[in-house]
């Protein structure tokens, strides 16, 4: 059976991706689950890059495990959120915003507070998330996927994760918070960037 090999230890992107790839029928497996434990650095100058730096360090990681010679690709992503009137801030910072370290929610009203005065229809933003495939053979593939929304006023909702309380979705009247995770999948950016993805997976998986 074909492996897809997530280079992602964060359970709730694996929920998200195992549900959109459910029917490659591939067996999918997070990077620890393929017995890769790799701290890697993401030194990009964009999510492509970052994407795949990830995906490459865990393609070579594998490359000498038994099991995973051929018939194996490593996906990585990498995400984020851009906010327009701050030049597309906190663009590939999105994690580190702040440290690593510092919750969510004190990253978000960091920036409620930088928009404090500006106007609905200046504060457009995005969840962008670019993937990188990564074969045995060392071939690339890569997609990018956005979501468009405004930074909200207040944090509101507790589904989701990282910026999702403060990303407020017009055609929805709520923020990505507010979601469920069914319908946050059908819609986000890593959703439309694992959609692309699928049919280059199918292509390469049915050779
Ligand atoms: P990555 O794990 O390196 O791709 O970093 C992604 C970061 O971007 C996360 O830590 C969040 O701060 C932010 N982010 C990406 N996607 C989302 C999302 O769907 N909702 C909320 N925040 C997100």
């Amino acid at each position: 059976m074909y492996k897809i090999v997530f280079a992602t230890s964060n359970q709730g992107k694996m929920r998200e991706i195992r549900a959109i790839l459910q029917d490659t029928e591939a067996e999918i497996l997070s990077m620890k689950e393929a017995g890769v434990f790799l701290e890697i650095e993401e030194n990009g100058t964009t999510f492509t890059e970052n994407a795949i730096i990830k995906a490459q360090a865990v393609a070579q990681a594998l490359s000498g495990k038994e099991g995973f010679q051929a018939d194996c690709v490593v996906l990585a992503d990498d995400s984020g959120l851009e906010i327009d009137c701050l030049g597309g801030e906190p663009g590939i910072y999105s994690a580190r915003y702040l440290g690593e370290e510092t919750p969510f929610d004190r990253k978000s009203q960091d920036f409620l507070r930088r928009l404090e005065g500006v106007a609905d229809d200046k504060r457009t933003a995005r969840f962008v998330c670019a993937i990188a495939a990564v074969w045995s053979d060392g071939g690339v593939y890569t997609t990018l996927g956005t979501i468009e929304g405004r930074i909200g006023h207040e944090l509101k909702g507790d589904n989701g994760f990282g910026y999702d309380p403060i990303f407020y979705l017009p055609e929805y009247g709520c923020t990505a918070a507010e979601l469920s995770d069914e319908e946050k999948n059908r819609i986000s950016h890593r959703s439309r960037a694992l959609e692309q993805m699928k049919p280059e997976l199918m292509k390469r998986m049915s050779r």
